[in-house]
């Protein structure tokens, strides 16, 4: 497997609304792994495939733990925690009422995160890798990923959306020209 280059915000691939996957060929199923292998690499939760470049709308995500159950508010994790996700021209059949803030980053913006308000829960409708229909009702911080994902595929960015976006490690930095 290769790790992909993830291009940089300038770069209008991710600005582009991406095309629909029209076939699962073979190139298909190794961009797929690819990708994996890119996420993990850069510790992130999803990757969609505009960040590498190629405008087709297809993501990927993996959130191993449930953040609501390890801070006791959840009992079960969301449904598709702990599962490799694979999504395929997908669509946002459904969106709660309710809305939620959470704090985003993006591996296209390394360096920043922000407060984005989206819906707490959607039910989203795809193919799978092997082009099964599939179609996932969740919450939380599940919810977030794939609709953070999901914005990818429209050229969307999460500073779009953001209430507030703050530079992670400012603080090290004012402390180091405290100290200097
Ligand atoms: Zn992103």
């Amino acid at each position: 497997m290769t790790i992909l280059k993830i291009i940089p915000p300038a770069n209008p691939v991710l600005r582009q609304k991406a095309k629909k996957v029209k076939a699962l060929t073979p190139k298909i199923q190794t961009l797929i792994d690819n990708m994996f292998e890119t996420m993990y690499d850069s510790y992130g939760v999803g990757l969609a495939a505009p960040q590498v470049a190629q405008p087709l709308r297809m993501f990927v995500a993996y959130l191993a733990e449930d953040p609501l159950v390890e801070d006791g508010i959840e009992a079960e994790p969301a449904p598709g925690i702990g599962q490799e996700l694979v999504m395929i021209n997908p669509e946002i059949i459904h969106n709660s009422d309710v809305m939620a803030l959470g704090n985003e980053g993006c591996l296209s913006i390394p360096g920043y995160q922000g407060t984005v308000e989206r819906p707490d829960g959607i039910t989203i409708k795809y193919l799978d890798r092997k082009g099964n229909k599939q179609r996932l009702t969740t919450h939380g911080w599940m919810a977030r990923v794939l609709q953070h994902e999901y914005d990818h595929l429209d050229g969307v960015l999460f500073i779009d959306k953001a209430l507030e976006i703050w530079e992670l490690g400012a603080e090290d930095e004012d402390d180091l020209e405290d100290d200097a």
